[in-house]
């Protein structure tokens, strides 16, 4: 039986082995996921070698330690510096990001989006802001302070703080929220007033916390964007390391199982 799992701190919470263990019983496959709550990031990679996983995934706060640890990199991943996935290959362990594109197949049922307004500067910020800006879409990057905005901007991303942003003459299709603000709390990424003058004016609002209408969706439903949370991005972010750990293309069919899976149905 080929063995893998999700590393994280804390990681009960995950859902990635039950959304895992549907693809792989929908497939038929000899292979399980199990949660691996791993206290120090900085033995993954002996972890990894030692349980003879034939692939995980990483969540928080691992993500920077496995890129670090990888022998071999693959993709926006470097461009990233975190990945969240790690499979076995020739005795190498070869990481990637599947969060960026999971992202963008999450936001490709809004359409052609040519300016991304991204609210946060952590690793999903990070992760979203590069994909997009490889697809040519126009991204800026707002975050509450600025030590994180450095890191957008040595790669090319317009980044500010909210306050040092003149956003009453800026328009975007899309707006992102990233920050972990509405997650265990009500609050709003920044203030009403910046999200009423922004949201007022885009189409569509997506919000990384899934599971929820967070104070950030509601906000951009009342001033008539299209709203849509994380579950997609999770689901798909799934979906493109299943992929990867079983070396298949998921059709529809695996998609919705894992779907199911991830919702416990
Ligand atoms: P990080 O801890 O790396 O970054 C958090 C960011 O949120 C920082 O920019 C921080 O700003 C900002 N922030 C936190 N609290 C507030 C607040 N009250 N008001 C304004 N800004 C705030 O987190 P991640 O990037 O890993 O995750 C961000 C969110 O994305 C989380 O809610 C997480 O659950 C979700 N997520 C969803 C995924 C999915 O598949 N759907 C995948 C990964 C994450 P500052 O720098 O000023 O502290």
């Amino acid at each position: 039986m080929k063995k893998f799992c999700i590393f994280g701190n804390p990681v009960a919470h995950s859902k990635s082995p039950q959304m895992q263990n549907a693809g792989f019983k929908y497939l038929n496959l000899d292979a399980s996921y199990e949660k691996f709550h791993l206290e120090n990031g900085d033995n993954i990679k002996e972890e990894f070698i030692k349980n003879s996983f034939s692939g995980s995934n990483i969540t928080v706060p691992h993500k920077e330690i496995a890129f670090k640890q990888a022998d071999i990199v693959r993709g926006i991943a470097q461009k990233i510096e975190a990945v969240n996935t790690y499979i076995k290959e020739d005795e190498k362990v070869v990481a990637y990001n599947t969060d960026a594109p999971g992202f963008l197949k999450a936001i490709e049922s809004f359409g052609n989006i040519k300016r991304v307004l991204v609210l946060g500067a952590g690793g999903t910020a990070k992760a979203i802001a590069l994909i997009l800006q490889e697809q040519n879409i126009d991204v800026v990057v707002l975050n509450r302070s600025k030590e994180k905005l450095e890191f957008f901007k040595n790669n090319g991303i317009k980044a500010f703080s909210f306050e040092d942003f003149d956003f009453k003459n800026e328009k975007f299709d899309l707006v992102v929220n990233s920050t972990s603000a509405g997650l265990k709390d009500d609050f709003l990424p920044t203030s009403k007033e910046i999200l009423e003058n922004i949201l007022s004016k885009s189409s569509f609002a997506f919000d990384c916390i899934y599971g929820k209408i967070t104070p950030f969706l509601a906000l951009a439903k009342n001033l008539n964007n299209r709203i849509k949370d994380g579950e997609d991005m999770l689901l798909y972010q799934g979906v493109l390391a299943f992929e990867l750990f079983t070396k298949t293309k998921a059709d529809n069919m695996v998609i919705e199982a894992m779907r199911r899976g991830l919702k416990g149905e």
